[in-house]
């Protein structure tokens, strides 16, 4: 069975997917299970960004 990436829910392109952990989604850190994976889209999109944010400090948006 092909792994789902746990973000966008589309069927990942390669076979180990990446860790995203620590993705910024709508404005918050998401929490995802040890055994999930996303896609390289939305690593790129979404987990390289809240690494980015968390590097700079940032928790949350404010509304
Ligand atoms: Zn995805």
């Amino acid at each position: 069975m092909k792994k789902k990436c746990c973000i966008c829910k589309k069927p990942l392109e390669n076979k180990w997917g990446n860790n995203p952990d620590g993705a910024f989604i709508n404005g918050k850190f998401e929490s995802f299970k040890p055994k999930d994976r996303c896609c390289n889209k939305c690593n790129t999109e979404f987990v390289i960004l809240g690494r980015v944010l968390k590097m700079y400090g940032i928790k949350e948006e404010r509304k």
